[in-house]
C-alpha cells in the first residue's frame, strides 16, 4: 500500500518539487490541524482567500442552502440564477459608479483574461501595458501580462503587443499613447512583496489614461475584500479603475472571480461577435451563494476597519527582530524581509514546527507574506506573534 504522500506525489501533477507537504484534516477559523492533530495557524488564509476564515458559520449556512435549490444548470449568464443575481446587486451597491455590470467566472486568471478581452474589444486597440514584479495569473494572457520573465520566458511566444512599464515611475507613463487599450494596474503590488501605488503617481496615470482614452484595469484579486482596510484596494485613492478584477476572498472559500466594468464598457462583450467571453462554470451559484454571506460578514462588521490596527501590531512586533530587516505593510498584508537570503528554508521548516503557516512572496525570495484572516483575534494575534518570534529567534 502506497501512503498518502507517496500517492501525492506519484498521481498529481505538481507546480513544483517543493510543496509544504501539510496534510490537514480539517480548518476553522484561523486554525488548520494535521492528521496528526497538531495545530497550526494559519498566517496566508490560503494566499489571502480565507478573509473571514476558514468554514465561517454564515458562508457554510448559505452554501447549504444553495444545496438543496440547484448546483450548476447551465452555462454562464442564459439562466437568472438567483445567487448570481443577488450578489451582483451587493458588489454594484458597494462600488462607485460606472462599475455596475459584473461578469462572473471562475479564477483570478480567467478573471483577467475576460478584463483583457474586454479592453481590447472597446477600445478596439491592442497595445496593454503592464507592471514589472506584478503577477496577474497563469493563464497566457495572464500570464503574458505578468512582470518577471523568470515565469514567461520558457513558454513564449505569449500574447503580442505587451510593453511592461516600471511601477511608480512617472517617466515610462509617456508609453501611454492612444495605440494603448488598457494599463493593467495593482494599487499594492503584491508578488513584489507589497509595494504600495504613490498617490501622486496613480493621479498622472489616470489623467494621461483618460486623454488618451485607455481603459485602466485593477487587478484586486489579491488585495481586494478588506485586505488593504478598505474593501477594495482603490478605496484608498481618489480613483476609480475602468474594470476591476476580484477572486481569491471573493468567493469566501468557494472558487469565484468576476470582472466589473461599466454597463456601455461591459456590452461590447456580448455583440460583434456575440459569446465574446463565455464560461460554463462562472458564476457557480454554490460559490455565489457563499460570496454573498461573506461579503455580508466582511461589509457589516468592523473586520475591515480593524485590518490597519491588527496589521500593524504584526509590524510592530516583528519589525524590531535582529533576523528581520525590512517589514512593509498596507492593511494586514505583510512583506517580512528576512535578513539572510538563505534562511528561506530553515524558516520554513521552523515555521510549521512551532506551529504557523506563512509563504513566500513570488518574486521577492527572503521575504515572507503574513496575511492571516481579518478575522484574527487579539489572542490570536498574540499567540501567532510568539511563534513567529520563536520561529525567527531559532534562524540567530
Ligand atoms: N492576480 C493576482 C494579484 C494574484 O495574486 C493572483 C493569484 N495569486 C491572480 C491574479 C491569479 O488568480 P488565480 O490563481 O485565481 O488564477
Amino acid at each position: 500500500m502506497m501512503t498518502k504522500r507517496e500517492q501525492f506525489y506519484r498521481y498529481l501533477g505538481l507546480p513544483s518539487f517543493n510543496p509544504l507537504e501539510l496534510d490537514i484534516v480539517k480548518a476553522e477559523g484561523v486554525y488548520l490541524w494535521d492528521r496528526d492533530g497538531k495545530e497550526y495557524i494559519d498566517l496566508v488564509a490560503g494566499i489571502t482567500v480565507s478573509n473571514i476564515g476558514h468554514r465561517h458559520p454564515a458562508v457554510l449556512d448559505a452554501i447549504r442552502k444553495q444545496l438543496d435549490q440547484y448546483l450548476h444548470l447551465n452555462v454562464y449568464g442564459e439562466f437568472i440564477q438567483a445567487p448570481q443575481v443577488q450578489l451582483a446587486v451587493k458588489l454594484v451597491s458597494l462600488l462607485p459608479s460606472p462599475l455596475e455590470a459584473v461578469y462572473f467566472v471562475n479564477s483570478g486568471s480567467e478573471a483577467m483574461e475576460g478584463a483583457l478581452k474586454l479592453a481590447k474589444r472597446f477600445t478596439g486597440r491592442t497595445e496593454i501595458i503592464s507592471f514589472r514584479n506584478a503577477y496577474h495569473g497563469s493563464t497566457h494572457g495572464s500570464l503574458s501580462i505578468t512582470g518577471h520573465e523568470s515565469l514567461k520566458n520558457a513558454f513564449r511566444p505569449l500574447l503580442p503587443d505587451v510593453a511592461m512599464a516600471t511601477f511608480n515611475d512617472r517617466s515610462d507613463l509617456e508609453m501611454i499613447s492612444s495605440r494603448t487599450a488598457c494599463v493593467v494596474i495593482e494599487m499594492v503590488q503584491a508578488e513584489a512583496g507589497i509595494v504600495r501605488a504613490e498617490e501622486n503617481y496613480i493621479r498622472e496615470l489616470k489623467k494621461i489614461c483618460d486623454r488618451e482614452g485607455v481603459l485602466i484595469i485593477l487587478d484586486d484579486v489579491q488585495m481586494g475584500m478588506g485586505r488593504t482596510g478598505k474593501l477594495f484596494s482603490f478605496e484608498h485613492y481618489d480613483f476609480v479603475p475602468d474594470i476591476l478584477v476580484l477572486a481569491k476572498a471573493l468567493g469566501a472559500g468557494m472558487p469565484l472571480g468576476a470582472f466589473i466594468a461599466s454597463r456601455n464598457v461591459m456590452d461590447t462583450l456580448a455583440s460583434k461577435p456575440e459569446l465574446g467571453h463565455i464560461t460554463t462554470f462562472g458564476g457557480h451559484p454554490v460559490s455565489c451563494a457563499a460570496a454573498m454571506a461573506g461579503l455580508e460578514v466582511l461589509t457589516e462588521g468592523e473586520l475591515i476597519a480593524e485590518a490597519e490596527m491588527k496589521g500593524r501590531i504584526f509590524s510592530e512586533k516583528l519589525a524590531g527582530h535582529p533576523a528581520v530587516s525590512a517589514v512593509r505593510r498596507v492593511g494586514l498584508a505583510l512583506g517580512i524581509d528576512l535578513s539572510q537570503v538563505g534562511k528561506r528554508n530553515d524558516f520554513q521548516q521552523f515555521s510549521l514546527e512551532e506551529g504557523f503557516v506563512i509563504d513566500w512572496y513570488m518574486f521577492r525570495p527572503a521575504t515572507f507574506r503574513l496575511a492571516p484572516p481579518l478575522t484574527i483575534t487579539m489572542e490570536e494575534i498574540d499567540k501567532a506573534i510568539n511563534k513567529v518570534l520563536a520561529a525567527l529567534d531559532r534562524l540567530l
